[in-house]
């Protein structure tokens, strides 16, 4: 699901590269037809999935190799997520979009590989319940979540003292609020390590994504946010750390390339030969760790507010951020402006603390509405001051 963006290019790779192990069972991309077309004839899938309505329009079954099955809307995502010729569903929707699908596929028994975080940061309890119900696994393509899970294999889970997340800071780590007054999405959009898609990259430059880590790693592993710690590592190889309880700390380590982590999840509990790069250990001298700096970067503390209270605050959070980040991306809100509209919103949600999934998609139409409101409000104040 998402095999147009970023993670889905990066997990056709990995599949391509593991023939006769894995067989491409379908692809699901939302409105670039050009893109998927072109992946169906380099991968054959057995079933193409096309879900934005209107796209949709703009391909048909010729389009495609022989054989090859054109499905439409969301309700064809859905049923390729059910199908019983899948056994594993990668996760790779960006944004709340992404849980639809994800919970079809638990639903119906399949293990998932989770790239798509938003899934737990909205609905993170019921997730992870439903995926318990089913006894199927959710395996973490996050790059942090990957080494925290690697670094997992062989331990009892109460071994478990914390884990820290490590973060590459973004373009803008060092600087404090006053310079990023007059950040443009250009600037926002260089990221120093990795090669994402547009509302990761803005979430990694606003140390959302750590935010949202936090809490997604709240869900998946079963942790406390006090037992969650964030650390900054500029070059983004060590990927996380797990501190155990006589004190042992392991990591993992490798460098920036997210078909580690996707291979991992794909052939899971195996390790086979894969792409990435190896370690150069002839030229390493160093890796630096420093604390964020939280007063600059709010976006923190507020992914720790949401793993602490749990309910409604994953929904509202994420929504608030989806729509801010889209703004700042249109020109609309300054940069600093996302996490701060995120914090205003949530200080005034009305919180329930155990709401079914119609109340966490009601809490997230209430958000985005919220987040508008306050921009209009905010750019009518300018304009007339
Ligand atoms: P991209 O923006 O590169 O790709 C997004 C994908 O989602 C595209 O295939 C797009 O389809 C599809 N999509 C967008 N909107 C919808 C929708 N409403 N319904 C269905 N499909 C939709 O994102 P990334 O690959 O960077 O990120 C995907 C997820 O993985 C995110 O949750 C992100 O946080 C997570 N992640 C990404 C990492 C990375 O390295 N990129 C690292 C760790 C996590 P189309 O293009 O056809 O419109
Ligand atoms: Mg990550």
């Amino acid at each position: 699901m998402g095999s147009t963006g970023s993670i889905g290019k990066n997990t056709l790779e990995v599949v391509a590269g593991l023939p006769g192990r894995l067989h491409l069972a379908g692809i699901c991309a939302h409105k670039n037809v050009e893109a998927v077309v072109q992946q169906a004839r380099q991968y054959n899938p057995d079933i193409v999935v096309v879900t934005d309505p209107v796209a949709a329009e703009k391909i048909s079954t010729q389009d495609l190799p022989r054989g090859c099955q054109l499905w439409k809307g969301q309700d064809g995502a859905l049923r390729l997520a059910r199908s019983k010729e899948v056994d594993l569903v990668v996760s790779a929707v960006v944004g709340a979009a992404g849980l639809e699908g994800t919970w079809a596929a638990l639903e119906s028994g399949k293990t998932i590989a989770l790239a798509n975080k938003e899934t737990l940061v909205v609905a993170g309890q019921l997730v992870m319940e439903l995926a318990q119900k089913n006894n199927t696994a959710i395996l973490p393509v996050d790059s942090e979540h990957s080494a925290i899970f690697q670094a997992l294999q062989g331990s009892a889970k109460d071994a478990v003292e914390k884990v820290i997340l490590t973060g590459s800071g973004g373009p803008f780590r060092g600087l404090k609020a006053a310079q990023l007054q007059q950040v443009t999405p250009e600037q926002a959009l260089r990221h120093p390590t990795w090669k994402m898609g547009p509302k990761i990259t803005i979430d990694s430059a606003t140390l959302m994504n750590k935010a949202l880590e936090l809490i997604e790693a709240r869900w998946l592993f079963a942790l406390k946010a006090e037992q969650i710690g964030v650390i900054l590592h500029p070059e983004s190889v060590v990927h996380s750390f797990v501190e155990f309880r006589d004190g042992s700390v392991l990591a993992q380590a490798s460098p920036p390339d997210m078909r580690l982590p996707i291979q991992y999840a794909l052939t899971y509990p195996e390790r086979l030969p894969g792409p990435t790069r190896r370690m150069n250990w002839g030229e390493l001298r160093s890796w630096n760790f420093e604390l964020p700096d939280e007063e600059t970067f709010i976006s923190l503390e507020l992914g720790r507010e949401v793993a602490r209270r749990g309910g409604t605050c994953g929904a509202v959070l994420n929504a608030a951020n989806e729509t801010a980040v889209a703004s700042f991306l249109a020109g609309e809100m300054a940069f600093l402006d996302i996490a701060l509209a995120c914090k205003k919103v949530l200080e005034h949600h009305d919180f329930s603390p155990s709401p079914a999934l119609a109340e966490l998609q009601r809490s997230d139409q209430w958000a985005r509405q919220e987040v508008e409101r306050w921009k209009t409000q905010k750019n009518r104040m300018a304009v007339s001051r």
